[in-house]
């Protein structure tokens, strides 16, 4: 998994690569990540698993050592905080394991927006272009991502 070729989107030179022999440019990297957190309805359609429904019911409430009680989600952000970039990527993966393919695409999608190392941005783009989270047509994204 290495080389250079063309970015897929802007075709400018690019060392990312992407699953299905693509490359990607940084540049163009970021600017995926950072729309999908934005949940920008034409990038996101291309990621299925960011449309699932969450859990209906009430959010689950943990115990604190200070004896608060609060959501499960509030806490798991708040871990997630103290997590350096290297282990957020890992955690992307571990979604995917777990079956929580939602979580995956948005911690995929973080590390690509947040972090320019280029490393970490392969490793993220592996798992959002990997099954099960590849999209049906990554052609698509030439549109949605060029700049217009
Ligand atoms: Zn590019």
């Amino acid at each position: 998994m290495s080389g250079t070729g063309p970015c897929h989107v802007c075709e400018r030179p690019a060392s990312l690569p992407v699953p299905g022999g693509l490359f990607s440019c940084a540049g163009c990297a970021a600017r995926l990540g950072t729309l999908l957190l934005a949940g920008d309805p034409g990038v996101s359609r291309l990621w299925p698993a960011l449309l699932e429904e969450e859990e209906p019911g009430p959010e689950p409430l943990v115990h604190l050592k200070d004896g608060r009680k609060v959501p499960l989600r509030d806490r798991t952000a708040a871990l997630k905080a103290e997590l350096d970039w290297p282990a957020r990527t890992r955690l992307s993966a571990v979604y995917v394991e777990m079956g929580l393919l939602r979580e995956a695409v948005l911690e995929a999608a973080g590390v690509l927006g947040a972090t320019p190392d280029e490393a970490l941005s392969g490793q993220a783009l592996a798992v959002l272009f990997s099954p099960p989270l590849a999209p049906a047509d990554p052609s698509a994204l030439r549109d949605l991502l060029r700049p217009h």
